[in-house]
Protein backbone atom coordinates (compact mmCIF):
# COMPACT_ATOMS: atom_id res chain seq x y z
CA UNK A 1 0.00 0.00 0.00
CA UNK A 2 0.98 3.38 -0.85
CA UNK A 3 1.63 5.70 2.28
CA UNK A 4 0.56 8.93 0.80
CA UNK A 5 -3.26 9.66 -0.29
CA UNK A 6 -4.19 9.49 -3.70
CA UNK A 7 -5.41 13.02 -5.02
CA UNK A 8 -9.42 11.29 -4.58
CA UNK A 9 -8.62 10.70 -1.00
CA UNK A 10 -7.04 14.19 -0.39
CA UNK A 11 -10.19 16.51 -1.88
CA UNK A 12 -12.05 14.38 0.44
CA UNK A 13 -10.30 15.33 3.05
CA UNK A 14 -10.25 18.84 2.14
CA UNK A 15 -13.63 18.92 1.73
CA UNK A 16 -14.09 17.17 5.53
CA UNK A 17 -11.97 20.04 6.94
CA UNK A 18 -13.91 22.89 5.11
CA UNK A 19 -16.90 21.00 6.88
CA UNK A 20 -15.20 20.88 10.18
CA UNK A 21 -14.11 24.51 9.91
CA UNK A 22 -17.61 25.88 9.65
CA UNK A 23 -19.12 23.91 12.23
CA UNK A 24 -15.77 24.98 14.82
CA UNK A 25 -17.76 28.32 15.92
CA UNK A 26 -20.50 25.85 17.22
CA UNK A 27 -18.55 23.01 18.28
CA UNK A 28 -18.78 23.48 22.33
CA UNK A 29 -22.51 23.88 22.17
CA UNK A 30 -23.15 20.55 19.79
CA UNK A 31 -20.70 18.70 21.91
CA UNK A 32 -23.22 19.14 24.95
CA UNK A 33 -26.10 18.75 23.22
CA UNK A 34 -28.34 15.43 23.65
CA UNK A 35 -30.32 15.21 20.95
CA UNK A 36 -29.63 16.37 17.27
CA UNK A 37 -28.19 19.84 17.06
CA UNK A 38 -29.31 21.22 13.60
CA UNK A 39 -26.99 23.54 12.95
CA UNK A 40 -24.52 20.76 12.85
CA UNK A 41 -26.63 18.20 10.87
CA UNK A 42 -27.23 20.97 8.10
CA UNK A 43 -23.95 21.64 7.52
CA UNK A 44 -23.53 17.94 7.55
CA UNK A 45 -26.14 17.32 5.37
CA UNK A 46 -24.80 20.63 3.34
CA UNK A 47 -21.50 19.07 2.97
CA UNK A 48 -22.18 15.77 0.55
CA UNK A 49 -20.06 14.14 2.64
CA UNK A 50 -22.99 11.98 3.67
CA UNK A 51 -22.70 10.05 0.58
CA UNK A 52 -20.00 8.40 1.03
CA UNK A 53 -21.94 5.95 4.08
CA UNK A 54 -23.76 4.07 0.90
CA UNK A 55 -23.39 2.71 -2.18
CA UNK A 56 -23.98 4.78 -5.24
CA UNK A 57 -26.47 2.87 -7.00
CA UNK A 58 -28.72 4.30 -4.05
CA UNK A 59 -27.27 7.86 -3.51
CA UNK A 60 -23.88 7.18 -2.35
CA UNK A 61 -20.79 8.58 -3.92
CA UNK A 62 -18.81 5.10 -4.41
CA UNK A 63 -19.71 1.92 -5.73
CA UNK A 64 -19.16 0.41 -2.61
CA UNK A 65 -18.66 1.99 0.77
CA UNK A 66 -15.63 3.27 1.12
CA UNK A 67 -13.18 2.65 4.37
CA UNK A 68 -10.53 4.67 3.97
CA UNK A 69 -13.01 7.58 3.20
CA UNK A 70 -14.65 7.04 5.87
CA UNK A 71 -11.51 7.00 8.03
CA UNK A 72 -10.11 10.03 6.48
CA UNK A 73 -13.16 12.21 7.07
CA UNK A 74 -13.74 10.97 10.59
CA UNK A 75 -10.29 12.26 11.21
CA UNK A 76 -10.87 15.48 9.88
CA UNK A 77 -14.81 15.67 11.51
CA UNK A 78 -13.58 14.06 15.46
CA UNK A 79 -10.70 16.93 15.14
CA UNK A 80 -13.53 19.34 16.14
CA UNK A 81 -16.66 17.67 17.09
CA UNK A 82 -17.68 14.63 18.78
CA UNK A 83 -21.34 15.99 17.67
CA UNK A 84 -20.35 16.13 14.41
CA UNK A 85 -17.89 13.35 13.76
CA UNK A 86 -20.76 10.88 15.12
CA UNK A 87 -23.68 12.62 13.28
CA UNK A 88 -21.46 11.33 10.54
CA UNK A 89 -19.94 7.76 11.91
CA UNK A 90 -24.05 6.68 12.76
CA UNK A 91 -25.31 7.04 9.56
CA UNK A 92 -22.85 4.78 8.12
CA UNK A 93 -22.71 2.39 11.24
CA UNK A 94 -26.77 2.29 11.08
CA UNK A 95 -27.35 1.79 7.49
CA UNK A 96 -23.99 -0.33 6.40
CA UNK A 97 -25.87 -3.62 7.33
CA UNK A 98 -28.77 -3.02 5.02
CA UNK A 99 -26.03 -1.72 2.05
CA UNK A 100 -24.00 -4.80 2.84
CA UNK A 101 -26.60 -7.64 3.31
CA UNK A 102 -30.13 -5.77 2.78
CA UNK A 103 -32.52 -6.80 0.21
CA UNK A 104 -32.92 -4.57 -3.12
CA UNK A 105 -36.16 -3.25 -1.41
CA UNK A 106 -34.70 -2.43 1.78
CA UNK A 107 -32.04 -0.67 0.29
CA UNK A 108 -34.31 1.24 -2.11
CA UNK A 109 -36.57 1.95 0.76
CA UNK A 110 -33.83 4.00 2.98
CA UNK A 111 -30.21 4.34 1.53
CA UNK A 112 -31.24 7.42 -0.44
CA UNK A 113 -32.28 9.05 2.99
CA UNK A 114 -29.79 8.17 4.70
CA UNK A 115 -27.42 9.30 2.25
CA UNK A 116 -28.82 13.03 2.28
CA UNK A 117 -29.28 12.81 6.20
CA UNK A 118 -33.00 12.79 5.79
CA UNK A 119 -33.32 10.03 8.18
CA UNK A 120 -30.92 8.71 10.63
CA UNK A 121 -30.14 5.56 11.54
CA UNK A 122 -29.18 3.33 14.92
CA UNK A 123 -27.08 -0.03 15.42
CA UNK A 124 -28.79 -1.88 18.21
CA UNK A 125 -26.65 -4.80 19.38
CA UNK A 126 -25.92 -3.97 23.01
CA UNK A 127 -28.68 -4.74 26.11
CA UNK A 128 -28.82 -4.33 29.56
CA UNK A 129 -27.11 -7.78 30.94
CA UNK A 130 -25.16 -7.77 27.40
CA UNK A 131 -22.29 -5.81 26.71
CA UNK A 132 -19.05 -7.19 25.36
CA UNK A 133 -20.68 -10.92 25.41
CA UNK A 134 -23.15 -10.43 22.52
CA UNK A 135 -24.16 -13.54 22.10
CA UNK A 136 -25.74 -13.64 25.62
CA UNK A 137 -28.68 -11.49 24.08
CA UNK A 138 -32.50 -12.47 25.23
CA UNK A 139 -33.94 -9.79 22.77
CA UNK A 140 -36.22 -12.42 20.77
CA UNK A 141 -37.33 -12.62 16.99
CA UNK A 142 -40.70 -15.04 16.27
CA UNK A 143 -42.82 -16.29 13.25
CA UNK A 144 -46.34 -15.46 13.88
CA UNK A 145 -48.67 -15.51 11.07
CA UNK A 146 -46.63 -15.00 8.13
CA UNK A 147 -45.39 -11.73 10.21
CA UNK A 148 -42.16 -11.22 12.40
CA UNK A 149 -42.29 -10.08 15.94
CA UNK A 150 -39.77 -8.78 17.93
CA UNK A 151 -39.53 -8.35 21.35
CA UNK A 152 -36.41 -6.96 23.93
CA UNK A 153 -34.79 -3.64 25.25
CA UNK A 154 -31.24 -2.37 23.75
CA UNK A 155 -29.07 -0.43 25.89
CA UNK A 156 -26.88 2.65 25.18
CA UNK A 157 -28.01 2.96 21.91
CA UNK A 158 -26.79 5.62 19.96
CA UNK A 159 -28.89 7.99 17.80
CA UNK A 160 -32.07 6.82 20.67
CA UNK A 161 -34.90 8.51 19.97
CA UNK A 162 -33.88 10.53 17.03
CA UNK A 163 -33.35 7.43 14.49
CA UNK A 164 -35.95 6.89 11.75
CA UNK A 165 -35.04 2.71 12.18
CA UNK A 166 -33.31 0.63 14.44
CA UNK A 167 -31.16 -2.54 13.03
CA UNK A 168 -31.14 -4.97 15.79
CA UNK A 169 -29.78 -7.81 17.41
CA UNK A 170 -32.15 -10.42 18.04
CA UNK A 171 -32.24 -14.25 19.17
CA UNK A 172 -34.57 -16.59 17.14
CA UNK A 173 -34.52 -20.48 16.27
CA UNK A 174 -31.53 -20.27 13.74
CA UNK A 175 -28.96 -18.27 15.82
CA UNK A 176 -28.88 -15.02 16.01
CA UNK A 177 -30.53 -12.37 13.42
CA UNK A 178 -30.18 -9.08 12.41
CA UNK A 179 -34.01 -7.68 12.17
CA UNK A 180 -34.44 -3.86 10.58
CA UNK A 181 -37.25 -2.21 12.99
CA UNK A 182 -38.87 1.73 11.65
CA UNK A 183 -39.29 3.54 15.15
CA UNK A 184 -42.98 4.46 14.01
CA UNK A 185 -43.88 0.66 14.34
CA UNK A 186 -46.34 -0.18 17.30
CA UNK A 187 -44.23 -0.94 20.56
CA UNK A 188 -41.31 0.88 19.80
CA UNK A 189 -40.54 3.12 22.62
CA UNK A 190 -37.59 4.83 24.12
CA UNK A 191 -35.57 5.61 27.18
CA UNK A 192 -33.52 8.72 27.55
CA UNK A 193 -30.17 7.47 28.00
CA UNK A 194 -27.71 9.21 31.14
CA UNK A 195 -25.73 11.96 30.20
CA UNK A 196 -21.71 10.76 29.70
CA UNK A 197 -18.50 12.10 30.00
CA UNK A 198 -18.67 13.54 26.42
CA UNK A 199 -22.17 14.39 25.84
CA UNK A 200 -23.90 11.95 22.96
CA UNK A 201 -27.48 10.67 21.56
CA UNK A 202 -28.07 8.13 23.70
CA UNK A 203 -30.80 5.84 25.03
CA UNK A 204 -32.66 2.72 25.58
CA UNK A 205 -35.18 1.11 23.21
CA UNK A 206 -37.91 -1.05 24.38
CA UNK A 207 -39.33 -3.83 21.31
CA UNK A 208 -42.69 -4.63 22.98
CA UNK A 209 -44.69 -7.17 20.56
CA UNK A 210 -43.31 -5.22 17.51
CA UNK A 211 -44.63 -6.84 14.40
CA UNK A 212 -42.63 -6.53 11.12
CA UNK A 213 -43.14 -8.16 7.93
CA UNK A 214 -42.09 -11.30 6.90
CA UNK A 215 -39.22 -9.75 5.30
CA UNK A 216 -37.74 -7.51 7.43
CA UNK A 217 -34.68 -9.69 8.55
CA UNK A 218 -31.31 -8.34 7.19
CA UNK A 219 -29.78 -11.33 5.70
CA UNK A 220 -30.18 -14.55 6.30
CA UNK A 221 -31.67 -16.41 9.53
CA UNK A 222 -29.14 -17.35 11.77
CA UNK A 223 -26.72 -14.72 10.24
CA UNK A 224 -26.32 -11.77 11.97
CA UNK A 225 -23.27 -11.92 14.14
CA UNK A 226 -21.10 -12.44 10.63
CA UNK A 227 -23.25 -9.17 9.59
CA UNK A 228 -22.60 -7.36 12.29
CA UNK A 229 -19.16 -8.03 12.45
CA UNK A 230 -18.32 -7.30 8.81
CA UNK A 231 -19.69 -3.92 9.97
CA UNK A 232 -17.62 -3.43 12.92
CA UNK A 233 -14.32 -3.95 10.21
CA UNK A 234 -15.65 -1.13 8.56
CA UNK A 235 -16.34 0.96 11.28
CA UNK A 236 -13.83 -0.17 13.85
CA UNK A 237 -10.82 0.96 11.12
CA UNK A 238 -12.67 4.20 10.73
CA UNK A 239 -12.82 4.80 15.14
CA UNK A 240 -9.14 4.31 14.37
CA UNK A 241 -9.07 7.69 12.19
CA UNK A 242 -11.21 9.03 14.42
CA UNK A 243 -8.51 9.07 17.54
CA UNK A 244 -5.87 9.68 15.13
CA UNK A 245 -8.39 13.05 14.34
CA UNK A 246 -8.39 13.97 18.24
CA UNK A 247 -4.76 13.08 18.98
CA UNK A 248 -3.61 15.18 16.09
CA UNK A 249 -5.88 18.33 17.77
CA UNK A 250 -4.65 17.56 20.97
CA UNK A 251 -1.24 18.08 20.03
CA UNK A 252 -1.72 20.67 17.68
CA UNK A 253 -3.09 22.48 20.72
CA UNK A 254 -0.03 21.76 22.83
CA UNK A 255 2.46 22.56 20.88
CA UNK A 256 0.38 26.24 20.08
CA UNK A 257 0.38 26.87 23.78
CA UNK A 258 3.92 25.49 24.84
CA UNK A 259 5.44 27.63 21.95
CA UNK A 260 3.94 31.03 23.63
CA UNK A 261 4.01 30.40 27.21
CA UNK A 262 7.40 30.84 28.80
CA UNK A 263 8.24 29.79 32.45
CA UNK A 264 11.70 30.08 33.21
CA UNK A 265 12.74 32.86 30.72
CA UNK A 266 12.03 30.25 27.54
CA UNK A 267 8.82 28.61 26.24
CA UNK A 268 7.46 25.61 27.87
CA UNK A 269 8.39 23.36 24.44
CA UNK A 270 12.50 24.20 25.15
CA UNK A 271 12.16 22.68 28.52
CA UNK A 272 13.58 19.36 28.44
CA UNK A 273 10.59 17.11 30.07
CA UNK A 274 7.94 19.17 28.02
CA UNK A 275 9.39 18.79 24.77
CA UNK A 276 9.85 14.94 25.39
CA UNK A 277 6.43 14.31 26.31
CA UNK A 278 5.24 15.75 22.96
CA UNK A 279 7.91 14.21 20.82
CA UNK A 280 6.16 10.74 21.92
CA UNK A 281 2.52 12.16 21.76
CA UNK A 282 3.66 12.98 17.97
CA UNK A 283 5.54 9.34 17.68
CA UNK A 284 1.91 7.94 18.88
CA UNK A 285 -0.19 10.32 16.05
CA UNK A 286 2.15 9.32 13.63
CA UNK A 287 2.14 5.40 14.38
CA UNK A 288 -2.06 5.12 14.90
CA UNK A 289 -2.54 7.66 11.47
CA UNK A 290 -0.71 4.62 9.43
CA UNK A 291 -2.36 1.74 10.93
CA UNK A 292 -5.77 3.37 10.48
CA UNK A 293 -5.10 3.95 7.22
CA UNK A 294 -3.68 0.53 6.33
CA UNK A 295 -6.49 -1.47 8.14
CA UNK A 296 -9.19 0.64 6.67
CA UNK A 297 -7.41 0.34 3.01
CA UNK A 298 -7.67 -3.55 4.07
CA UNK A 299 -11.19 -3.01 4.79
CA UNK A 300 -11.90 -1.49 1.62
CA UNK A 301 -10.32 -4.46 -0.42
CA UNK A 302 -11.31 -7.13 1.60
CA UNK A 303 -13.79 -6.66 4.17
CA UNK A 304 -14.78 -10.43 4.84
CA UNK A 305 -11.08 -10.64 6.19
CA UNK A 306 -10.66 -6.97 7.66
CA UNK A 307 -11.99 -7.50 11.43
CA UNK A 308 -8.64 -8.53 12.81
CA UNK A 309 -6.82 -5.98 11.49
CA UNK A 310 -9.79 -3.25 11.76
CA UNK A 311 -9.26 -4.75 15.58
CA UNK A 312 -5.69 -3.98 15.82
CA UNK A 313 -6.00 -0.28 14.27
CA UNK A 314 -8.76 0.38 16.62
CA UNK A 315 -7.17 -0.90 20.03
CA UNK A 316 -3.79 0.96 19.05
CA UNK A 317 -5.39 4.39 17.71
CA UNK A 318 -7.78 4.75 20.60
CA UNK A 319 -4.83 3.89 23.66
CA UNK A 320 -2.98 5.80 21.89
CA UNK A 321 -5.51 8.95 21.48
CA UNK A 322 -5.67 8.44 25.12
CA UNK A 323 -1.92 8.46 26.00
CA UNK A 324 -1.23 11.75 23.86
CA UNK A 325 -4.02 13.83 25.53
CA UNK A 326 -3.52 12.68 28.90
CA UNK A 327 0.50 14.17 27.93
CA UNK A 328 -1.00 17.12 26.39
CA UNK A 329 -3.12 18.33 29.61
CA UNK A 330 -0.08 17.90 31.62
CA UNK A 331 2.10 19.74 29.40
CA UNK A 332 -0.69 22.71 29.53
CA UNK A 333 -0.79 22.72 33.22
CA UNK A 334 -3.94 24.06 34.91
CA UNK A 335 -5.14 26.03 31.04
CA UNK A 336 -5.54 22.28 30.17
CA UNK A 337 -7.65 21.88 32.95
CA UNK A 338 -10.43 24.02 31.94
CA UNK A 339 -14.27 22.99 31.72
CA UNK A 340 -14.91 23.32 27.83
CA UNK A 341 -11.73 24.23 26.25
CA UNK A 342 -10.51 22.57 23.86
CA UNK A 343 -7.99 20.25 25.66
CA UNK A 344 -10.37 19.50 28.23
CA UNK A 345 -13.19 17.99 25.62
CA UNK A 346 -10.83 16.09 23.93
CA UNK A 347 -9.76 14.61 27.10
CA UNK A 348 -13.02 13.64 28.07
CA UNK A 349 -13.68 12.86 24.13
CA UNK A 350 -10.76 10.12 23.91
CA UNK A 351 -12.36 8.32 27.21
CA UNK A 352 -15.46 6.42 25.74
CA UNK A 353 -13.62 5.63 22.58
CA UNK A 354 -11.74 2.23 24.14
CA UNK A 355 -15.24 1.31 25.77
CA UNK A 356 -17.65 1.45 22.23
CA UNK A 357 -16.93 -0.89 19.13
CA UNK A 358 -15.28 -3.20 21.54
CA UNK A 359 -13.68 -2.29 24.65
CA UNK A 360 -10.07 -2.63 24.84
CA UNK A 361 -9.54 -5.72 26.47
CA UNK A 362 -12.26 -7.82 24.81
CA UNK A 363 -10.32 -6.85 21.68
CA UNK A 364 -7.07 -7.97 22.98
CA UNK A 365 -8.81 -11.31 23.96
CA UNK A 366 -9.81 -11.65 19.91
CA UNK A 367 -6.71 -10.51 18.63
CA UNK A 368 -4.42 -13.01 21.06
CA UNK A 369 -6.61 -15.41 19.51
CA UNK A 370 -5.52 -14.45 16.12
CA UNK A 371 -1.47 -13.73 17.09
CA UNK A 372 -1.66 -17.30 18.13
CA UNK A 373 -3.32 -19.05 14.81
CA UNK A 374 -0.90 -16.89 12.44
CA UNK A 375 2.21 -18.56 14.06
CA UNK A 376 0.56 -21.85 13.67
CA UNK A 377 0.64 -20.96 9.99
C1 LIG B 1 -20.76 6.46 23.66
C2 LIG B 1 -21.29 5.07 23.49
C3 LIG B 1 -22.09 4.78 22.41
C4 LIG B 1 -22.60 3.48 22.22
N1 LIG B 1 -23.43 3.23 21.17
C5 LIG B 1 -23.92 1.99 20.98
C6 LIG B 1 -24.79 1.69 19.88
O1 LIG B 1 -25.10 2.55 19.07
N2 LIG B 1 -25.27 0.42 19.75
C7 LIG B 1 -24.94 -0.57 20.62
O2 LIG B 1 -25.40 -1.69 20.43
N3 LIG B 1 -24.13 -0.33 21.69
C8 LIG B 1 -23.62 0.92 21.88
N4 LIG B 1 -22.79 1.18 22.97
C9 LIG B 1 -22.50 0.13 23.93
C10 LIG B 1 -21.10 -0.45 23.74
O3 LIG B 1 -21.07 -1.20 22.56
C11 LIG B 1 -20.75 -1.26 25.00
O4 LIG B 1 -20.52 -0.31 26.02
C12 LIG B 1 -19.52 -2.14 24.79
O5 LIG B 1 -19.82 -3.20 23.93
C13 LIG B 1 -18.99 -2.71 26.11
O6 LIG B 1 -20.01 -3.32 26.83
P1 LIG B 1 -20.28 -2.90 28.35
O7 LIG B 1 -20.22 -1.42 28.43
O8 LIG B 1 -21.52 -3.58 28.78
O9 LIG B 1 -19.05 -3.44 29.16
P2 LIG B 1 -18.83 -4.95 29.72
O10 LIG B 1 -19.06 -5.92 28.63
O11 LIG B 1 -19.58 -5.10 31.00
O12 LIG B 1 -17.27 -4.92 30.01
C14 LIG B 1 -16.73 -4.23 31.16
C15 LIG B 1 -15.22 -4.39 31.14
O13 LIG B 1 -14.86 -5.76 31.16
C16 LIG B 1 -14.03 -6.05 30.04
N5 LIG B 1 -14.34 -7.39 29.51
C17 LIG B 1 -15.53 -7.85 29.09
N6 LIG B 1 -15.41 -9.11 28.64
C18 LIG B 1 -14.11 -9.45 28.79
C19 LIG B 1 -13.36 -10.64 28.51
N7 LIG B 1 -13.91 -11.73 27.95
N8 LIG B 1 -12.05 -10.65 28.82
C20 LIG B 1 -11.45 -9.55 29.36
N9 LIG B 1 -12.12 -8.40 29.63
C21 LIG B 1 -13.42 -8.36 29.36
C22 LIG B 1 -14.35 -4.99 29.01
O14 LIG B 1 -13.27 -4.78 28.12
C23 LIG B 1 -14.58 -3.78 29.90
O15 LIG B 1 -13.34 -3.20 30.23
C24 LIG B 1 -22.26 2.47 23.15
C25 LIG B 1 -21.43 2.77 24.24
C26 LIG B 1 -20.94 4.04 24.40
C27 LIG B 1 -20.05 4.34 25.58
Amino acid sequence: MAFELDDVYRSLQADAVALARRVEPFAVEADESLTVHEPTLDALRESGLLKLVVPSAFGGMTEHVDPLAICIVREALMAVSTHLDSLFALQGIGSYPISAAGSDAQRADWLPRVATGEILPAFALTEPEAGSDLRSITSTLREDDGALVLDGCKSFISNAGVAAFYVVLAREEAGLSLVLAPTATPGVSVRPGPKLIAPHIIGDVLFEAVALPHDARIGEPGKGIAVALQTLAVFRASVAGAAVGLAQAALDEAVRHTRTRKQFGRPLIELGAVGQLLVDAWADVEMARLLAYRSAERARTDPANALADASLAKLAATEAASRVVDKCVQTMGRFGLVRNSKMERLYRAARPMRIYEGASETLRVGLARDLAARSER
